[in-house]
């Protein structure tokens, strides 16, 4: 399986469409090319900038503390 850079916190995942990541909680699709960062993604139902910015919080896409180790 190829591994790919979850497009929100950079963690290397499968890169396997439709994957969480296991660090930020992403939706990955494999589409993330395609949206810009303000663009709310249909399938993680919030924009790349979003998630972000809950990153640089410490939270994941669901609003729960990451997980302490990358
Ligand atoms: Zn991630």
């Amino acid at each position: 399986m190829e591994k790919v850079n979850c497009p929100i916190c950079g963690k290397l995942i499968d890169d396997d469409p439709y994957t969480d990541c296991p660090y930020c909680g992403w939706g990955y699709t494999g589409a993330e090319e395609a949206f810009e960062d303000d663009e709310r993604e249909p399938w993680n139902l919030m924009s790349k900038g979003e998630a972000k910015e809950l990153l640089k919080k410490g939270l994941n896409v669901w609003g729960e503390p990451l997980p302490k180790k990358l």
